[in-house]
């Protein structure tokens, strides 16, 4: 069985060698240092790195938390894939000509060293706080919702305040100087679940809706693949579950942003479910990839408004909705039997360039669920 699980020094001579054979596609380069002086690394997959930046972009981040050593392997393995399929691969070509991906491997290289090599349940950074102890929980440093704490020995520790931490310092500055990012994963273990941002609205806001979307289709590729069910879970504030992490953080920059929670155990003991999970999660991620350009914030699409239900009979249904006219535009509509369902080709009921539609042949006394979206036919934006 292959043996996983490089060391951060390893990954980088990886991404090293990925730059030197794929120039035109790859870059490496460092946003910052850590408490230990160890470089964090950013990598940019493009079809042509000069104009990456010009792009909408997905960010992936992964071990933000120590010991959830799967997110670095994932982004090693998903990274070599792209770029050793990107040549003969025309779907690839297609989205990585329209769209960008940033990858943070691990956002946490001292805490991953220390989890490596002295203590696997380690989580934090290695931050020495003023009282002997160690550690900042960066995932509980970024501002929203921030908890003050003097409680410096818990797992969960927030720091002295949001962004004390060179490592969380470093993702703020990249995501604010690059506003191209539409779509922010960050890649934790375990769970087996999706949990998007929080806006600390309702769960029917258009947003959520998005978010769940495109989690529960990312989940559907990982159905396909390995027959595993992810969960999608918002949850519900004021939780203290969400406190001051990287993923409202970025939902507050206009960015639709999921924690993707992998596998069912976190740390060193689960060697043989790994390759799985990084097979299973590589589709998902091409998945979400394909949707980075749907949510460029220049994009000329606007959304539908005012979906609504005008009439319900005993079999059938009759929707309607508002758009500005315009020739080039038709509807996709999604039928299905659950909330937070996914949307792709097997249950599109409709494709519509009319503002009304009826459903027919529906069972009597059974709840369906509908989603909407615009689709422009010469630009396929949606
Ligand atoms: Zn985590």
């Amino acid at each position: 069985m292959k043996i996983l699980y490089r060391s951060y020094d390893a990954s980088t001579t990886i991404f090293k060698e990925l730059e030197a054979e794929y120039p035109k596609y790859f870059k490496i380069e460092s946003i910052g240092q850590t408490w230990e002086k160890r470089d964090i690394n950013l990598i940019t997959i493009s079809k042509n790195i000069k104009t990456a930046n010009s792009k909408p972009a997905l960010f992936y981040t992964g071990t933000i938390h120590a010991r959830e050593w799967i997110g670095h392997e994932l982004a090693i393995e998903f990274a070599s894939y792209v770029l050793r399929n990107l040549e003969t691969d025309p779907t690839l070509q297609t989205y990585l000509s329209e769209s960008t991906i940033y990858m943070v491997p691990c956002a946490n290289p001292d805490g991953y060293e220390y989890s490596r090599n002295h203590f696997s349940f380690w989580r934090k950074n290695r931050r020495q706080n003023m009282d002997g102890t160690y550690g900042v929980d960066l995932n509980r440093n970024f501002p929203i919702g921030f908890v003050k704490s003097t409680n410096t020995s818990s797992n969960v520790y927030g720091g002295p305040e949001p962004f004390s931490e060179p490592e969380t310092q470093s993702l703020r500055d990249f995501v604010l100087a690059h506003p191209n990012i539409t779509i922010a994963l960050d890649y934790h273990s375990q769970g087996n679940v999706f949990f998007p941002a929080h806006d600390f609205r309702h769960e029917d806001t258009i947003d959520t809706i998005d978010m769940n979307t495109l989690c529960a289709n990312m989940a559907e590729e990982i159905r396909k693949i390995s027959g595993r069910e992810y969960g999608i879970h918002q949850g519900k504030p004021p939780a203290k579950l969400i406190s001051g992490s990287g993923r409202e953080f970025y939902y507050s920059q206009g960015i639709l942003s999921s924690v993707v929670e992998v596998g069912t155990r976190n740390i060193s003991d689960y060697m043989e479910d790994m390759n799985e999970n990084i097979r299973e999660h590589i589709p998902a991620l091409i998945y979400a990839l394909k949707e980075v350009d749907n949510y460029s914030k220049n994009s000329p699409m606007s959304r539908v408004n005012s979906f609504d239900v005008t009439e319900i009979g005993s079999n059938h249904v009759n929707l309607k909705w508002d758009f500005t006219i315009d020739k080039d535009v038709y509807f996709e509509i999604f039928r299905s039997r659950s909330d937070k369902h996914f949307c792709n080709a097997s249950n599109l009921i409709t494709k519509t360039q009319s503002l009304e539609f009826s459903d027919i042949n529906l069972a009597s006394n059974k709840d369906y669920f509908y989603n909407i979206r615009a689709v422009n036919k010469k630009t396929n934006q949606k």
